[in-house]
């Protein structure tokens, strides 16, 4: 099922003629309805005109997150304000914040590209979504609420947290699908567990989970899965180009299409900014072929991924991209070794008695990196003998050298004793910059 067949299915080289159409009107539009994109080109020598063909894309300069935060509030609009009918922002923890505009047009391409997402699901007009993304500046709720309406859906704003009221809606509305982030996903499943014995997953309706906002890996999903009894579906995004909807799986569980008839995308080298071969992985670029608002020209987004086409069973024709695990400024540099967080939750998931709850925690001491690894562990091998949990001790220890490459002090736990949060899990707690 599709929700728009004749872009989802069109031959590659309708797409590709279509994408270079709409990527002179994009580059145009935004170096001459926007000073910075116009002042950056000039100094760089690039024009419009110079937009032939799609190679020649790589002779447009990039877009970082530096730009967008040196441009705060609206820096890069290309449009008048009175055309601009809502904004997002990301939270800016790390600097100002990112504020991107949508005009009305933005915000029906958001809301298709989020209802293919769902259609490729399984939704329709018979479904019963329920959106459990924060509702705010946040991308995710409002994304997910207007992709839903456009399916049909009957649409359920519950916004994030309060899990003992989202499992009563579930049953008394026969939600089928729920749209929330992975690591939530789990703290229901624990909930259920702990708090909730009597409460059968199994005996709703629910049937798929829509999961995105951070990088999760394929152990994760197997997890959710077994233990809610749904499929568990990614739908990536980001809010500088759009949102959720970017790009989603289908049924295949096998990487993401993305809709490339609003969103252009690139590999690149992330050390030299050079575009790699199709099939080859590195950061994934993007450049928005439709937006109005807010351009997003060579945008470099920091996630590792790579692209290629097969012939998915879904009949889908658009590129995917492999599931997102780790984004490069998400990386951790330890005594110079490279490690990013979902490794060590892939190395912790393949080792049984654990469970999927970890937390990093990094110090420094004489000018040495001290890595902790705090670990949930099965709580009924608290009960058994001491030995149990030093072997296992050992185990995780040896499977870091062995795989990361990095030693690192591991800590067992019981369940529940890591902090959880309703929305993002924190997995790494960094001391050595403090
Ligand atoms: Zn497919």
């Amino acid at each position: 099922m599709y929700f728009n067949k004749d872009i989802e299915t069109m031959p590659l080289k309708k797409m590709k003629a279509l994408q270079l159409e709409r990527l002179k009107w994009a580059v145009g539009h935004a170096y001459t309805n926007n000073e910075f994109y116009r002042k950056k080109y000039d100094d760089a020598g690039f024009h419009p005109d110079q937009l032939k063909s799609l190679d020649d894309m790589r002779r447009v300069p990039f877009l970082t997150k530096q730009d967008m935060r040196a441009n705060y509030p609206f820096g890069l609009f290309a449009v008048p304000l009175d055309k601009v009918i809502r904004v997002h922002s990301s939270s800016g923890t790390t600097g100002n914040a990112t504020v991107v505009g949508y005009t009305r047009k933005d915000i029906d391409i958001f809301a298709e590209v989020v209802a293919r997402c769902l259609v490729a699901y399984g939704a329709s007009e018979k479904d019963v979504i329920q959106v459990a993304y924060g509702y705010g500046l946040f991308t995710g709720g409002l994304g997910l609420h207007y992709g839903a309406e456009k399916v049909g859906a009957l649409t359920i704003p519950i916004s994030g947290g309060n899990t003992d009221r989202q499992l009563m809606l579930i049953k008394d509305f026969g939600t089928t699908m729920i749209a929330c982030t992975p690591s939530y996903a789990l703290n229901i499943a624990d909930y259920i567990e702990k708090k909730r014995p009597d409460y059968d997953m199994r005996k709703t309706n629910l049937k798929a989970g829509i999961l995105g906002a951070e990088p999760w890996s394929e152990s994760m999903r197997r997890e959710i899965e077994a233990r809610l009894g749904i499929h568990a579906f990614d739908i990536y995004g980001l809010s500088e180009i759009i949102g959720p909807g970017v790009s989603c799986e289908c049924f295949e569980k096998s990487g993401l299409h993305v809709h490339e008839d609003h969103f252009y995308v690139e590999i690149i080298d992330p050390e030299t900014g050079d575009v790699l071969p199709e099939g080859e992985k590195g950061e994934i670029v993007y450049t928005t072929l439709t937006k109005e608002a807010f351009p997003g020209i060579r945008y470099r987004s920091r996630d590792i991924t790579r692209l290629y086409r097969d012939n998915c069973t879904c009949g889908r024709t658009l590129v995917k991209m492999e599931k997102v695990t780790g984004r490069s400024d998400d990386m951790l540099i330890i005594r110079g070794v490279n490690v990013f967080p979902s490794q060590i939750e892939q190395v912790l998931m393949e080792i049984e008695g654990t469970e999927p709850h970890y937390q990093i925690i990094l110090d420094r001491k004489a000018a040495l990196d001290d890595v902790e690894v705090m670990v949930e562990v099965n709580e009924r091998l608290f009960s058994d003998e001491v030995k149990v949990l030093d072997d296992l001790r050992k185990r995780i220890g040896d499977r870091f050298r062995s795989v990361l490459g990095i030693s690192a002090k591991i800590t067992l736990v019981e369940p529940m004793t890591i902090a959880r949060s309703e929305g993002k899990a924190v997995r790494v707690v960094d001391r050595r910059k403090i």
